[in-house]
């Protein structure tokens, strides 16, 4: 590979690298059964090594060719890079971006704690004893005017397979763009009022609900419900993090079935309310949820937290990078 290569050595070394994480990837979930096809790179991206680095004076440098061309980006004037970052981690150029990590020292703690909830138009929270909503309806809005224009472009497949296939794409791409860009503001916000009262993070930890089967838009609610949870949480672990502040994740089983007052059972009462079968209290099923949340995440801390979030984020920073079809 490194014949006629005029380009820095490092990014010979890297592709290597990359490619054996995509197919190492790719083995498991073949001998899971969960592929059919073979491992194939959809997006043309490279780590840059640290080698080919330099940051000096705000000004982060990378290497192209050796002593020749090099690429110069002054981060100072990104306003939305934070300030306050110790150095630089990985770096990531693809065809059009280079994506740029910074990492800070942190030892998060929190003298509080704050649960959350996500559902489908809503989140709900639980900072500092009191209910917290917020309105997630414009959220689910751009998920289903991207739902409205995926079923329209589905009609097209028959004749245009391929146009089609890249139209789903184009839109899927955008979707998620959009809902980032809310669920951003969104955790923005949050992690600010959450540094006010010195809390930190309750979450639902998400790895152990199990799929159920369901059909058409049931299905598909349940799925835009897990993306937008896992996006959120994503999002507000490492702003939360940034800050000084933890996060803990609980086994939601039952959270919203099991009164807070007392040990009995809650059942479906009227609505999104629940009723207990023991006590006499009724309550909107949300907030038993994240009354739960909290009372479970203040108990004992549960020892999958630090595994569990690790899969978390690895799982999220391989995706940009080649994702097995
Ligand atoms: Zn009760």
């Amino acid at each position: 590979m490194l014949k006629d290569w005029k380009f820095s050595k490092h990014y010979v070394d890297s592709a290597i690298n990359s490619v054996i994480g995509l197919v190492e990837g790719w083995i498991k979930l073949y001998n899971r059964g969960k592929v059919k096809k073979k491992p194939e790179i959809t997006k043309r991206t490279v780590y840059v090594k640290s080698t080919l680095i330099s940051f000096r004076n705000g000004v982060l440098k990378v290497s192209i060719e050796p002593r020749k061309k090099h690429l110069e980006v002054d981060l100072s004037k990104y306003p939305w890079i934070p300030k306050d970052f110790d150095r630089v981690g990985g770096v990531l150029m693809t065809e059009n971006e280079l994506i740029i990590t910074v990492k800070k020292d942190v030892e998060p703690n929190a003298e509080k704690w704050a649960s959350f909830d996500v559902n489908l138009t809503n989140l709900t929270a639980f900072v500092d004893g009191e209910i917290k909503r917020y309105d997630l309806r414009q959220l689910y809005h751009i998920h289903r005017t991207y739902e409205v224009k995926g079923q329209r472009i589905q009609k097209l497949a028959k004749y245009k397979p391929k146009t089609s296939k890249k139209l789903l794409e184009k839109y899927s791409e955008r979707e998620k763009n959009r809902a980032k860009n809310f669920l951003h503001k969104l955790t923005t916000q949050i992690a600010r009022e959450l540094k006010e009262n010195n809390c930190g993070a309750i979450l639902e930890d998400l790895k152990g609900i199990k799929d159920n089967v369901l059909n058409g838009s049931k299905e598909m609610n349940r799925k835009l419900s897990k993306w937008n949870a896992r996006t959120f949480q994503f999002m507000l672990e490492y702003k939360l993090k940034w800050l000084g502040l933890d996060v803990r994740y609980v086994d939601p089983k039952n959270s919203s079935k099991t009164c807070p007052l007392c040990p009995g059972h809650m059942v479906a009462y009227e609505g999104r309310l629940m009723k207990c079968e023991n006590c006499i209290l009724v309550m909107d099923r949300d907030i038993v949820a994240v009354l739960n949340l909290q009372m479970w995440g203040m108990g004992s801390p549960k020892a999958l937290d630090e595994l569990e979030r690790e899969g978390l984020s690895r799982d999220e920073s391989s995706k940009p990078l080649c994702a097995p079809t």
